[in-house]
């Protein structure tokens, strides 16, 4: 499933191609993808050109000149292909620009979305109402989890998949994170002491930093917007590596709950 740190990669590769140009269409290829489409996108967008891109979450933001926002979620597989030679059925939405450059958002899954709002009132855009700050924003740091995990007993692995503490955050950098900060995942938020959520609020920072470096993750068949193929992070710590070492030579172990494995070390992990 596309992380913060692939809708972050999707972004920096859609915005040469989109920043400056005019949208001479748009083809929407079905109704809907997670919900229907908004009944206006495609007047309120053909002819529009766009004035910059952005994130929020796993939110990708495009702004145009008219004060709207298209907002759009990857969902569990989504991904746009750049200048694809055919469209295929997947392929449910085609954004040409002026320079005749194409777009496909490819969805086989369909979680995805695309949604409208005025630019100058994203905050209330549903998703965004009571979201936590961006994990790599400014007011993210171990003074904000003090306040925000103050009085929680909740695992702490279960309070950073929590969007209202922090946006964005998915199993698989949560785990990493925790690994990095030395911290159980089942220990409770309001139990760890300041330095240690100095160093959590570093760990979250710098796993999701070395990802967007990385080019993204998580996903086999994930497509970059230039086109490119199946780029992915082998080089997880903890997840995915259960019964292999943890960096300090003690072995990974995996739990699952509600579905979801979390992956730790029980020796460096307290
Ligand atoms: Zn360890």
């Amino acid at each position: 499933m596309p992380e913060l740190p692939e809708v972050e990669t999707t972004i920096r590769g859609l915005e040469p191609v989109l920043v400056g140009r005019r949208i001479d269409s748009i083809d929407l290829r079905r109704a809907d993808l997670r919900r229907p489409f908004p009944p206006d996108l495609r007047q309120r967008i053909t002819g529009a050109r766009v004035t910059g891109l952005g994130r929020r979450a796993k939110y990708g933001l495009i702004a145009t000149d008219r004060g709207d926002t298209m907002i759009f979620h990857l969902g569990m597989s989504g991904h746009w292909r750049l200048d694809p030679t055919e469209i295929g059925k997947h392929d449910h939405v085609v954004i040409e620009t002026d320079e005749g450059r194409r777009l496909a958002l490819n969805d086989h899954r369909r979680f995805g979305s695309i949604d409208l709002a005025r630019s100058d009132a994203l905050e209330a855009y549903g998703p965004f109402v009571n979201m936590g700050p961006e994990p790599l924003g400014l007011d993210f740091d171990g003074a904000y989890l003090g306040r925000a995990l103050a009085g929680r007993s909740a695992p702490i692995k279960a309070l950073l998949l929590d969007q209202r503490i922090v946006a964005g955050l998915g199993n698989i950098y949560v785990c990493e994170a925790l690994n990095v900060a030395r911290i159980a995942p089942g220990r409770g938020g309001g139990h760890i002491g300041r330095a240690r959520l100095d160093a959590l609020a570093g760990a979250i920072r710098s796993v999701l930093r070395a990802a967007i470096q990385a080019g993204g993750s998580s996903l086999r068949d994930y497509v970059r917007p230039d086109g490119e193929l199946g780029y992915f992070s082998s080089e997880w710590r903890v997840y995915g590596r259960e019964g292999e070492s943890c960096a300090c030579g003690s072995l990974v172990r995996r739990r699952v709950d509600s579905g979801r494995s979390t992956f730790y070390c029980p020796k460096c992990q307290r």
